[in-house]
């Protein structure tokens, strides 16, 4: 089976990482993409929405797409949170599978890479999306410095850049604006029946 295997804080989930998995999907022939949350244990700022939530709204968000699959392995209580941890576990609970995994270009940029190497070695694609705000010469400046034969696993996928952001749903939530339509409906009427994101 080829996986796509999609990481994220998800908090919450919106429609561009269902845009960009849906697209990945189709442009890489991936038959199934796994919504890998994490706790986010690892990352500077805590997530807002607890766990369960964000877990229940990705379940939501991506149950009518039958390419799209759950997957907890990141939330087992051994999970160290680190990329380089996470595919080997995958690995042995899918063990046909090749895998491709996503990111957005400000995880690549920004982010500090524990054993880089170790993800690419474990990978057969790694694929970036572009971001607002994360410029060109930036990517193709990370991916450089990637040694050569892990490096030919690299790919950047030619999509338009989308200014959604988790961030800027809490921030309109905390305002009391609507997120309608930004994130799936089913996301939507959690996060109101929920009361999440408030100010
Ligand atoms: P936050 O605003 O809280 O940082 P986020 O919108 O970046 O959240 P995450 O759950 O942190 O969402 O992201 C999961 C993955 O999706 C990351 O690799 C991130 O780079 C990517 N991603 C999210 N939104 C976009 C976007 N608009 N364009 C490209 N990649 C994106």
């Amino acid at each position: 089976m080829r996986l796509g295997i999609f990481g994220g804080t998800f908090d919450p989930v919106h429609n561009v990482h269902l845009f960009i998995a849906q697209t990945v999907a189709e442009l890489e022939d991936l038959e199934k993409i796994l919504f890998v949350p994490t706790d986010g244990h690892h990352y500077r700022e805590k997530a807002h929405a607890p766990i369960e939530d964000r877990c229940a709204m990705v379940r939501a968000a991506i149950s009518t797409n039958p390419l799209f699959e759950f997957d907890d392995t990141e939330l087992r209580p051994d999970a160290s949170g680190y990329t380089a941890d996470l595919l080997p576990a995958l690995r042995e609970r899918r063990n046909d599978a090749s895998f491709t995994f996503i990111i957005g270009a400000d995880s690549l940029v920004n982010s500090d890479w524990i054993r880089f190497d170790e993800v690419l070695a474990a990978l057969d694609r790694f694929v970036i999306a572009p971001r607002p705000g994360i410029a060109h010469e930036a990517v193709q400046r990370a991916i450089a410095a990637i040694d050569a034969p892990l490096r030919e696993r690299v790919r950047t996928l030619n999509l338009p850049e989308f200014a959604l952001s988790a961030t800027l749903v809490r921030a309109l939530l905390s305002r009391g604006q609507s997120v309608r339509y930004l994130v799936p409906d089913p996301v939507w009427e959690y996060i109101a029946q929920h009361d999440l994101y408030k100010a």
